[in-house]
């Protein structure tokens, strides 16, 4: 594995692309500075890791474009020791973004194979997860809850009862809704009862698949 000053420049330039599109929190745009993509890829498509796009990964999946990637994180608000629910591990791109920025990170993926390579590839970048968790996302992680905040990498086609359960007060839940494409939405936790819902424009993720029962 091999990250070289070339790797450090293209990183530069993509978190400079993230940024002219709009993203401000400059610990989100360090992570991106930091964190070598390229690893989290197939050697033989390492041009593709500094574009600002989307890329396939095994088992049908995508590692999530730098500048959704950037979006989500954004609106999360990780302050340092922040409890983040990740469902959608994928690569593990996503959640070395939420190391970078000192969250405790649970994440969860329902692909077997991914689950395995990403469980031993990110603690060989130094990447510690509190867990990984091979299971399914649509039930959140009832035994860690309350979380500050989750985030949902997969475009769900309705948002889980669970996982608005599973927030703090005042946490925010950031999932993408819809089935075609998705509105990338933030719930807010107000009380136990009242959420705050904001939607923030469309994208397009990989589904949100159901249980495999
Ligand atoms: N965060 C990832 C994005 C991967 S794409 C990254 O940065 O690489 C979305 C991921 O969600 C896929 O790996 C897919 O297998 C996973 N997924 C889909 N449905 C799921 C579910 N019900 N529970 C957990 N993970 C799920």
């Amino acid at each position: 594995m091999k990250d070289t000053f070339k790797h450090k420049g293209m990183r530069n330039k993509l978190a400079d692309t993230v940024a002219r599109k709009g993203i401000k929190n400059e610990d989100v745009l360090n992570a991106i500075r930091k964190i070598p993509r390229h690893l989290f890829m197939d050697s033989s498509f390492e041009d593709h890791a500094y574009v600002d796009k989307a890329f396939p990964i095994a088992a049908e999946q995508t590692i999530s474009q730098p500048y959704t990637v950037a979006f989500q994180t954004e609106l999360l608000q990780i302050k340092k020791n922040d409890k983040v629910l990740e469902i959608g591990t994928g690569s593990g791109y996503q959640t070395a973004v939420l190391l970078e920025l000192g969250a405790r990170v649970y994440s969860i993926e329902r692909q077997k194979e991914l689950f395995k390579k990403t469980s031993l590839f990110l603690p060989k970048l130094g990447y510690r997860a509190k867990k990984l968790i091979f299971g399914d996302g649509y039930k959140g992680l009832e035994e860690e809850a309350p979380f500050d905040s989750i985030i949902v990498t997969a475009g769900a086609p309705f948002v889980p009862k669970p996982l608005m359960a599973q927030l703090k007060i005042g946490g925010r839940l950031v999932i993408p809704v819809g089935t075609s494409s998705q509105t990338m939405t933030l719930y807010i936790r107000k009380s136990e009862k009242e959420f705050e819902k904001r939607e923030f424009g469309s994208f397009r993720f990989v589904p949100l698949l159901e249980d495999k029962k």
